[in-house]
């Protein structure tokens, strides 16, 4: 790994995660979604990479498009979750073709049709064995010019003993290289503050970018609480309850409580903004317009 600047170690960053198309005639589309993204002046966007590694491909070409055509730095997420060593690598050197060298280490979770075999042919077991082995000689020349983020739990990962075993499984990503954390979603801001606090008691120092979400519709709740475990603070449950049967009004109300989640965050000092953008370049505008 370098010791040369990049975006992982800029003082302030407003991030975008998108997702690659599912099908193969949809990229036109995406690119059109990325251009509009790209004109919000994000620092940095970050593409998801299925777990499994089938569709790797498609993370990295839509990551060649922001690095290369836009010239946004991208990041792409990498997970191990039925990954060979040699899958990975491969992955890895399409993505420095690229010019794409900032990667997102991540363990994924085991899709519900991957086989015993695939899962059980996994060479890496958490993010932090990804990192640490492009720390290790036997990644030799691959591992020049990488540069690592990684997840972190504001509530918790869903399978931790407690906060305190996260937190120190995290710190051991940031001692084997990781430069960047980025949150998962939550709509409860005490969550992250506390959650600041106590991976700065254990060590943390590498900035770490809190993951918002914008809810723009009752249909998302159910599914992104049950992906995130995130807990819904009776603030914005009172908004469901009044917007949820219209559409209009929850997609506003939905945009307005993300804006003053990231206004609030600001005035606490947290200069790191990640937007969940779902590859709605409408909403994401909108909620870059209201928090500048
Ligand atoms: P890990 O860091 O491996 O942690 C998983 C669990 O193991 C935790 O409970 C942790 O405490 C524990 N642990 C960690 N390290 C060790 C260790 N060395 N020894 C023992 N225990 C350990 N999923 C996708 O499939 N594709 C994506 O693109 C994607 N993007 C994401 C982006 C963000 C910002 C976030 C927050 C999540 C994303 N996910 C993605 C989901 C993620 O893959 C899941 O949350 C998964 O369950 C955990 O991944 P991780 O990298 O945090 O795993």
């Amino acid at each position: 790994m370098s010791d040369e600047k990049t975006v992982f170690s800029k003082e302030k960053t407003l991030s975008f995660e998108v997702f690659p198309p599912k099908k193969d005639d949809e990229f036109a589309s995406a690119f059109e979604v990325l251009d509009k993204l790209c004109a919000l002046k994000p620092d940095y966007i970050s593409v998801t990479y299925g777990a499994g590694g089938s569709r790797a491909g498609k993370t990295v070409e839509i990551c060649s498009y922001i690095q290369n055509k836009l010239g946004i730095p991208a990041i792409s997420h990498l997970t191990t979750v039925g990954a060979s060593k040699a899958g990975i690598s491969e992955t890895v050197s399409s993505l420095k073709k690229e010019n794409v060298t900032h990667i997102m280490a991540l363990r994924g979770d085991r899709p519900a049709d991957m086989t015993d075999e695939a899962y059980d042919s996994r060479e890496f077991e958490h993010a932090s064995d990804l990192i640490a082995y492009f720390r290790s000689e036997e990644a030799g020349e691959l591992a020049t010019g990488l540069h690592f983020a990684a997840a972190c739990y504001p509530e918790k990962h869903y399978e931790a003993f407690s906060m305190e075993t996260d937190l120190r499984n995290l710190k051991l990503k940031q001692d084997l290289g990781a430069e960047h954390f980025i949150s998962q979603l939550f709509f409860d801001n005490d969550y992250f503050y506390t959650f600041l606090e106590k991976a700065e008691g254990k060590g943390i120092t590498v900035p770490v970018s809190a993951g918002i979400m914008p809810i723009t519709s009752p249909r998302q709740i159910g599914t992104i609480v049950a992906l995130s475990g995130s807990s819904i603070p009776k603030q914005f449950a009172d908004i469901i309850a009044k917007y949820g049967e219209n559409a209009d009004e929850m997609r506003k109300a939905g945009i307005d409580y993300a804006i003053r989640q990231i206004r609030d965050l600001r005035e606490n000092g947290v200069y790191h903004i990640h937007i969940y953008s779902m590859n709605k370049p409408k909403t994401t505008a909108e909620i870059v317009g209201g928090i500048n």
